[in-house]
């Protein structure tokens, strides 16, 4: 990511001036006992009367009350009352004569006070504001982050599952190392904001488009079916061909799910979506490809295995005698999960490898000699770049032994999980403890190969 300014989220604040126009308006009001007091002085200087001085708060009160600045109105409010309660306790039980010089500078130093606080509560809220607004968008294209994606993906599944369609598209810029490698990371971030550019001026208020990580974005079409989200893809697919860069055109490849019923989690309709992109890359790149034309969606519904049975609370969990010596390969993008796993692994006498990177685990396989291969990999489902499924499709390919636990936090139940015939896979339901991790280990290495078991 380059050093671009953070761009200020939009819905734009105005200026810091309402405690500027409160004080002058404050002041203009006091003007009503200064004027009663000379006019009326019996009146206005006598007991319940000099109550006539109240108004110079006013209008301090009801600008921090229509700006939300609740915290000032509240004081301000609470202030008027304690005047008006001291002011009527000291006539009805006529402890003495008002001092009405002092009365005044009281309200004033009072007033002075609250426009203090309003300056700085306006202050101190503005930033919180910037701050919140920051921890859900994406510094470099301004769009909304994947923390954001993944409490408006649940939330769009659940409204789902209640009949309001969903349907997701993954967009992935093509051969994007490439325009880095050779024109630089300045011009890659510059495509990158293009192409956010395009996304954000095709994206409905009701739909969501997120930067998922690196050159990946994600939207979320609510109330259309497939074949709009399909529309949708390749306008802005074409409308980012139309842009013209120093290295010619940027094409980009998208992937379209729509969310079936009884789906279990935003997971795995990211997934689905992930594994039509795949396909699209595999067919030559610069295209749209939908999961049910690759026959991925039915594979995704819940059905199947059993999870391996988490012991209940409290039992004694029997330790794994001195389990053999076996290679393993987590894959997650939490490091602090990778540590966990990779010393407890490590302990137990495993020999763990750990990546935050799919490709990398790919790579991985690839290049090892079969001898050399691990023999199991544990893997995140969802991580930017690619999902576990789709890493573990590829794997597979490669090493049709492979043994797969996946971990997820949202998936919640047994999934029949496609794409890796002959392999051996096994689900872990975040969080987990660590003798649960090491029986699903134990439990996968020795298994007998065969369809997911
Ligand atoms: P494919 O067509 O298969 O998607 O190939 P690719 O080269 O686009 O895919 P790959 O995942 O190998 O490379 C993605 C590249 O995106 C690698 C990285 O340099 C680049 N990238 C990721 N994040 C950023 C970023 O914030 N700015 C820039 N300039 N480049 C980024
Ligand atoms: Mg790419
Ligand atoms: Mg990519």
């Amino acid at each position: 990511m380059n050093g671009a300014p953070i761009p200020v989220p939009s819905g734009a604040e105005p200026p810091l001036r309402v405690p500027g126009r409160a004080l002058a308006l404050s002041l203009a009001a006091f003007g009503v006992p200064v004027i009663a007091s000379l006019a009326l002085p019996d009146v206005a200087n006598s007991g319940v009367g000099t109550l006539v001085w109240l108004p110079a708060l006013i209008p301090a009160f009801l600008l921090a009350y229509y700006r939300g600045m609740r915290g000032v109105a509240i004081a301000l409010a609470g202030g008027m009352a304690v005047i008006t309660a001291t002011q009527l306790s000291v006539v009805w039980f006529d402890i003495a004569e008002p001092n009405w010089s002092l009365l005044a500078a009281i309200v004033g130093a009072y007033l002075a006070v609250s426009v203090g606080i309003a300056v700085l509560a306006e202050a101190l809220r503005r930033e919180r504001r910037l701050a919140e607004a920051l921890a859900f968008m994406d510094r470099l294209t301004a769009l909304p982050n994947r923390r954001q994606l993944d409490i408006t993906l649940e939330a769009a599944c659940a409204s789902a599952e209640r009949g309001h369609p969903v349907t997701v598209v993954i967009f992935d810029l093509d051969h994007f190392k490439r325009v880095n490698d050779v024109h630089g990371h300045a011009a890659g971030d510059l495509a990158l904001q293009e192409f956010a550019q395009v996304l954000r001026a095709n994206t409905r208020k009701q739909d969501l488009s997120a930067r998922f990580g690196g050159e990946e974005f994600v939207s979320v079409l609510r109330d259309g079916d497939e074949a709009a989200a399909v529309k949708f893809a390749e306008r802005v697919c074409q409308q980012m061909r139309d842009k013209k860069f120093a290295w010619g055109t940027q094409t980009v490849s998208a992937g379209v799910a729509a969310h079936q019923a009884g789906m279990a989690s935003h997971e795995l309709l990211l997934a689905a979506a992930d594994r039509a992109l795949y396909t699209s890359k595999h067919n030559g790149r610069d295209r749209v490809s939908t999961a049910t034309h690759v026959g991925l969606i039915a594979a995704l519904v819940p059905e199947g295995p059993a999870r391996p049975a988490t012991p209940a609370a409290g039992t004694e969990v029997p330790k794994p005698s001195r389990p053999p010596r076996a290679r393993l390969y987590v894959v997650d993008d939490e490091p602090e999960i990778r540590t966990t796993l990779r010393l407890a692994l490590t302990e137990d006498g495993y020999e763990v490898w750990d990546t935050d990177d799919p490709k990398e685990a790919i790579r991985h396989f690839a290049a090892a000699a079969e001898s050399e291969r691990p023999d199991a990999i544990i893997s995140d489902v969802i991580m930017p770049g690619m999902t576990g499924m789709t890493m573990v499709d590829q794997i597979v390919a490669l090493c049709p032994t492979l043994r797969v636990i996946y971990m997820s936090g949202y998936v919640k139940g047994p999934v029949s999980w496609a794409g890796a015939p002959g392999a051996v896979v096994r689900f872990l339901e975040k969080p987990f403890t660590i003798d649960t991790l090491m029986a699903a280990v134990e439990g996968i290495l020795a298994a007998e190969r065969g369809p997911a078991a």
